[in-house]
């Protein structure tokens, strides 16, 4: 997680005037920096859904990295929203009871990396957290690759989404196989929406009502046979926090990089995005 700081000060400067110019330059722009972060923004209200790829320390050279969270941070994460009275929860636990006595905050993990079931699980039951985990049916138990990278992140074997589901956690829909679906017809839409429904609720052994869009890719069309398909509910990849779930199929989500700081995971937290 990188600290967040403003520009380093000049070296060298040897006059008074000179050491007061440089000054003056780093406060101006240590000032431009801050305001890109939303602080001064008005807290945003609605239903909070964070949104993970994997949890885990960075590769050399792999595309994924900018989506990879770190163990310690996501300890941090989890923590953070505790101390706010959040509770961890599933997408499909929002929508069965939309009101409960203690907020709730979302956690998604997009593509279903092994990663989650070996590192953000016992993070979550140690917190008495859910979540949902949105699963690549036609994947499962290989590599994402659809990112084109070698060798590929390993993907939850069917035993591994099985043992989330006992655990509480979430299983849902992320297509069969990380396709676009706004290009695809609408047979190949249907196999995506229902084939990978269908493959999922076999492994479970319960109804699957949650959907993700792969590369957060949809149109009206998308929505309406996604909603057609027997969904309750599907998350988008747009950043911010949808005033509340009058339109459960274009559910706005928080973005959770490595690269963002503590400051960045407030902020969205509470105004939806970070900066600018
Ligand atoms: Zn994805």
């Amino acid at each position: 997680m990188r600290s967040t700081r403003s520009p380093g000060h000049a070296d060298g400067d040897d006059d008074v005037g000179g050491a007061l110019l440089a000054a003056g330059l780093a406060g101006a722009a240590g000032l431009g920096l801050s305001l890109r972060f939303n602080w001064w923004r008005k807290k945003r209200p609605g239903t909070r859904i964070l949104m993970y790829h994997q949890v885990g320390a960075p590769h050399s050279g792999s595309t994924l990295n900018k989506w990879r969270v770190e163990e310690e941070d996501f300890h941090w994460q989890l923590d953070a929203l505790l101390r706010r009275g959040y509770r961890g929860a599933a997408l499909g636990e929002l929508l069965e009871a939309p009101s409960a006595e203690r907020r709730r905050a979302v956690l998604t993990f997009d593509d279903g990396y092994r990663g989650v079931f070996e590192r953000a699980l016992p993070a979550l039951l140690a917190r008495g957290f859910s979540a949902t985990v949105f699963v690549v049916a036609d994947r499962i138990g290989g590599v994402n690759d659809w990112d084109g990278e070698t060798p590929g992140e390993p993907l939850l074997s069917a035993d591994e989404i099985r043992a989330l589901h006992a655990a509480g956690v979430e299983i849902g829909s992320h297509g069969a196989t990380h396709r676009a679906l706004t290009r695809l017809s609408d047979g190949e839409l249907s196999r995506e929406l229902v084939g990978s429904r269908d493959t999922l609720e076999r492994i479970v052994g319960a109804p699957v009502t949650s959907f993700c869009y792969p590369f957060g890719d949809f149109d009206d069309r998308v929505v309406e046979a996604t909603r057609a398909a027997g969904y309750r509910a599907a998350t988008v990849s747009r950043g911010g926090i949808s005033k509340d779930l009058s339109d459960p199929f274009r559910l706005k989500r928080i973005s959770e990089r490595g690269t963002n700081s503590r400051l960045d995971f407030t902020l969205a937290l509470t105004r939806g995005r970070s900066r600018l």
